[in-house]
């Protein structure tokens, strides 16, 4: 039987996010999946400004931003006519507290490709083709069992194996919610090159023959984004693509169907074993939240589990449930409405910059300005020229000492642990990195 800290099954973007994390902290793990190779999808292509600094903080903010573009302008195809307007993303301009203001399309493939390679400068891998089959746990540990055969034995084992999870069964939860339509009506996306069809702008036939068919640029590939409901792809996708928008389809890359709908467990963590990503909660497409909710998830739990192995408090881990619990119910909530609404358009509500831990037990002291313990801490630049997120970028908690001896202590996933005058030497069994300047008038955002 092999030993590790973590075992972190499935290796999508929740569970490379947090292998990842817990490889930079120099945690030993595994990450497993019982896929043969990785993902070929595009699925979840909206990254949203919260994430973005997240991918600041792992390092790979750059491969990421030259992976990708700002979402195109619709463009709208009724008959002979088309009509161009409106985008679902914004295009703002980066302010001195967020540098990152708009939602950022990369095809999932490239950014679980971008993970990969990141994690394996921290000298970590996927183990590809071993699949999770049961396990048990104790106090002293996770022991394993894998459909090769092999068993590990773990401190902590987190299921990041997606919606139809084998940890969540295994633990006996179940998922509450609901379907989105009335009736069972799934929908097909499907990565497919388009002959002859401009790549500046998201393509819509409301009323193509045959049902609703929408074409979205995928950056820096030759693919579309395909979205229809399955029903209209009865006679195949080349042939309905063909007689809905009269474009032929030399090539299909992948295609999936599902069934959109909100679901999610009522517990995240039990005993040594947690839940993350879309293994604890599935999302629609609509807000773009799925992808983006589970690697928050991931950088939740990262430095907690981190601590805890390095013998910091057990009840550090039980706050993973506390504060992401009540945002996945609430980003699920949010997902629904904009479903009902038919609505696309995606904005402040769904940027994820305002989602805080302000009730949790690790928020402590007083407020400064707008700026709450429990908030994202916003970036600002310091009076050296030095940017915030510069001195944050790394494992380490970080504390602010400004002029007036005013302290700001922030976790190192990026939100404000306590405000006041106490100085942290350490936090979560690390040294804090000190910075000191005046800092400019706070607000949230
Ligand atoms: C059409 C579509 C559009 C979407 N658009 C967006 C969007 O714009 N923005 C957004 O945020 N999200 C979007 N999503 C959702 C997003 O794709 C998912 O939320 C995201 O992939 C979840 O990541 P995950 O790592 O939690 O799970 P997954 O990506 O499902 O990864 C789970 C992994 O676990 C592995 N696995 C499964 N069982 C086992 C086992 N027993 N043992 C070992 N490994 C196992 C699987 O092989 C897989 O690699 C979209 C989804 C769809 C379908």
């Amino acid at each position: 039987m092999s030993e590790t800290s973590v075992l972190i099954v499935g290796a999508g973007p929740t569970g490379l996010t947090l292998a990842i994390d817990v490889a930079r902290r120099g945690i030993s793990f595994r990450l497993i999946d019982a896929a043969a190779s990785p993902l070929e999808g595009s699925r979840g292509k909206g990254l949203q400004p919260r994430t973005l600094e997240v991918f600041d903080d792992l390092g790979i903010i750059d491969e990421i931003l030259a992976a990708g573009a700002l979402y195109p302008k619709f463009r709208t195809h009724i008959g002979p006519f088309s009509i161009r307007g409106g985008s679902i993303g914004s295009s703002k301009p980066a302010t001195e507290r967020v540098p990152y203001p708009n939602l950022w399309m990369v095809p999932q493939f490239r950014t679980e490709a971008i993970m990969r390679k990141r994690l394996q400068e921290l000298g970590g891998d996927v183990e590809v083709g071993k699949a999770l089959t049961t396990f048990t746990q104790s106090e002293h540990g996770v022991d394993a069992t894998l459909a090769n055969g092999e068993t590990v034995r773990a401190a902590y084992l987190v299921g990041c194996d997606g919606g139809h999870s084998t940890v969540r069964k295994t633990l006996d939860l179940r998922m509450a919610g609901e379907a989105l339509d009335e009736k069972p009506n799934p929908w097909l996306v499907a990565d497919i090159e388009v002959e002859g069809l401009d790549r500046c702008d998201w393509h819509f036939w409301p009323f193509a023959k045959g049902g609703f068919i929408s074409l979205c640029p995928l950056p820096n590939t030759q693919l579309f984004q395909l979205s229809t409901k399955a029903k209209t792809m009865a006679m195949g996708i080349e042939g309905a693509v063909r007689r809905g928008t009269g474009h032929r389809v030399p090539r299909m890359a992948w295609s999936s169907i599902y069934q959109p709908a909100v679901r999610m467990v009522d517990r995240f963590r039990v005993g040594r074993v947690f839940l993350a990503g879309d293994a604890a909660h599935v999302h629609p497409p609509s807000g773009g939240q799925g992808l983006n909710t589970g690697i928050q998830d991931a950088y939740n739990l990262g430095w907690k589990l981190a601590h805890v192995t390095r013998g910091g408090p057990d009840s550090v881990l039980d706050t993973y449930e506390a504060e992401r619990l009540p945002i996945a119910a609430a980003v699920l909530g949010l997902s629904k409405n904009l479903y009902r609404a038919r609505s696309i358009k995606r904005g402040d509500a769904t940027d994820q910059l305002a989602l805080h831990y302000r009730t949790s037990p690790l928020s402590t002291g007083s407020t400064i300005g707008e700026l709450h313990p429990g908030d994202r801490m916003p970036d600002f630049r310091f009076e050296d020229g030095t940017r915030l997120f510069q001195h944050l970028r790394g494992p380490h908690a970080t504390e602010i000492i400004t002029p007036d001896g005013t302290r700001i202590l922030i976790r190192p996933d990026g939100y404000v642990a306590h405000i006041g005058t106490t100085h942290f030497p350490e936090y979560a069994g690390q040294p804090t990195r000190q910075v000191r300047g005046a800092i400019i008038p706070l607000r949230r955002q």
